[in-house]
């Protein structure tokens, strides 16, 4: 028995969270007393397919001649690889392309979906998954009793574990079908060549404490000392003081790095919903009363005038 793991590529490169993929598929297998297999597509360099197998993957297929993230092409190439190796769970990550094609496939293949899972199935009385509910506010545990089952697991909700093994890779060809969608034309958000924060390990998030779009130049100087990428909240996003792709929260992306400062964010339910997964979260909030920090694990009370523009001087003299 196969466990498939989707690996997702941008422009030709491995995305962050399909090697956490692979490894949670691998470590499934294990249990199961199968293997890993990885299905993707775009121009990937062979040798970062083979490198798949550092995480547990026996095989990698690969299909060149999809080149763009159609979901209803990405979810017909996986239901193919599926069927080819016999693999009766298949995994994705809950990211931007797990969201949209882990559902179709689901559906494709009346298999039982299990989005957002935190943990590896507990196979002690049936296939039990654990996954976040009520905007993370709880748990909840999903049995899934289809013989398919699709999994998505929130990135950086398990970490990856390397191994010895180089993957063997293989062409995969499949009949995708007419579409009634083509896409004709990808135009990248303009993201300042920065770190995407679906992929970052640090975030140096900011809110409307901040004023105002001209105070944001102490917020991008603390995220290029510390490596991190940028986020905000939502009315920041709605107002166009910093660009939609960075909102985080129920309605925006959901993350979750090992480091989350939020700067002047008050820490609504809807922010929480996106980023209380973070590892560690730091707040600086003039207000102690500010929601934030009771999902704190350090908080500063004071002034973010006065405490990022200290916190980017104590980092160059570190
Ligand atoms: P505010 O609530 O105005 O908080 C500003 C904070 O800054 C305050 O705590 C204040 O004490 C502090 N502050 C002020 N001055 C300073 C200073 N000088 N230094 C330090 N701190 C200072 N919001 C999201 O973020 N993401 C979502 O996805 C989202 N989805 C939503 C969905 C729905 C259906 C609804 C109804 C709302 C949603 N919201 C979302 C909005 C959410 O409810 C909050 O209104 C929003 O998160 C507040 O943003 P804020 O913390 O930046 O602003």
């Amino acid at each position: 028995m196969a466990v498939l793991a989707f690996v997702d590529t941008q422009e030709g490169k491995i995305t962050k969270s399909s090697y956490e993929v692979v490894s949670y598929a691998a470590k499934v297998a294990e249990k199961e007393g199968g293997e890993a297999v990885a299905i993707t597509y775009g121009d990937v360099d062979n040798g970062d397919l083979e490198a798949l197998g550092k995480y547990g993957a026996k095989k990698v297929l690969i299909n060149k001649s999809v080149t763009n993230m159609l979901p209803t092409k990405l979810a017909k190439l996986t239901a193919a690889a599926a069927e080819q190796e016999g693999a009766d769970i298949i995994v994705f990550a809950q990211d931007f392309t797990g969201k949209s094609v882990a559902p179709i496939l689901s559906a494709k293949l009346k298999a039982g979906l299990v989005s957002g899972a935190v943990d590896y199935p507990d196979t002690t009385d049936g296939f039990v998954v654990k996954k976040n509910v009520f905007s993370g506010k709880a748990f909840a545990m999903y049995k899934v009793n289809t013989e398919k089952k699709v999994i998505s697991i929130l990135p950086n909700s398990v970490g990856k574990e390397e191994v010895d093994g180089t993957a063997q890779v293989e062409e995969f060809s499949a009949d995708l079908g007419d579409s009634r969608i083509t896409v004709t034309n990808v135009e990248k958000a303009n993201t300042d060549g920065g770190i995407p924060l679906t992929e970052a390990d640090l975030v140096v998030s900011a809110g409307r404490g901040l004023k105002g779009p001209e105070n944001w130049g102490m917020i991008e100087e603390l995220a290029n000392k510390l490596g991190a990428a940028t986020a905000c909240s939502r009315p920041v996003a709605d107002v166009g003081w910093r660009p939609h792709h960075e909102h985080v929260g129920q309605t925006g992306i959901a993350i979750r790095p090992n480091l989350y400062i939020a700067v002047g964010i008050s820490g609504a339910i809807q922010h929480l919903a996106g980023v209380n997964g973070s590892k560690v979260i730091v707040v600086i909030n003039t207000d102690p009363e500010a929601p934030f920090f009771k999902a704190a694990d350090y908080g500063i009370v004071g002034d973010a005038f006065e405490v990022v523009p200290k916190l980017n001087k104590a980092i160059e003299a570190f």
